[in-house]
């Protein structure tokens, strides 16, 4: 079957705008994940002649969703578990957060690849904006702007290319 790809970080880094962008159409709800109560979880994508399906886990819904932390460890998990390839979504106009380092440290752990995406450099000169993200030794960090389409085709090079 296809690979999984997970998309995973905090809340308003862009996840769901990169999911709609690379996302061609919709797959289906999982109802027998326990908290999955939205729509447009998974979605099928395809990038040179690869098709894979990806989950965009901010997506689900958890008992402790007051908890940001909480609910990030719980996506994380299930990426860990699931995905074939984790894409880490960080906001590179915020920085490097703790949330963010908390996150990155159980994803070094998974045995599952790992790219970082730092998203929201929507110009050239926000792109020293990526370097301190090196700081989460998970690789090179790759700079995208998901709401202008920017990057994504380095991102899914990088993707690809760990199945
Ligand atoms: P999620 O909570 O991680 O799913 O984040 P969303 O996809 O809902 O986006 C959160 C906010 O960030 C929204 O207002 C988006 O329009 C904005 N956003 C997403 N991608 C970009 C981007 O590449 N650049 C900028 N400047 N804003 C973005
Ligand atoms: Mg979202």
């Amino acid at each position: 079957s296809k690979p999984i790809v997970a998309i995973v970080g905090r809340p308003n880094v862009g996840k769901s705008t990169l999911f709609n962008q690379i996302g061609k159409r919709r797959v289906s709800i999982v109802d027998d994940m326990p908290g999955v109560t939205r729509d447009r979880i998974y979605m099928d994508a395809e990038w040179l002649n690869h098709t894979f399906t990806m989950i965009d886990t901010g997506g689900i819904e958890f008992d402790e969703s007051d908890q940001i932390l909480r609910s990030m460890r719980q996506q994380a998990k299930i990426a860990m578990e699931e995905a074939d390839v984790i894409v880490f979504v960080v906001d590179g106009r915020v920085g490097l957060t703790s949330a963010d380092e908390e996150v990155g440290h159980m994803l070094r752990s998974a045995k599952k690849p790992v790219v970082l995406a730092i998203n929201k450099i929507d110009s050239p000169q926000l792109e020293a904006n990526i370097y301190e993200f090196y700081n989460l030794g998970l690789g090179d960090p790759i700079g995208i702007s998901a709401s202008n389409a920017l990057g994504l085709g380095d991102l899914l090079d990088a993707v690809v290319e760990s199945f």
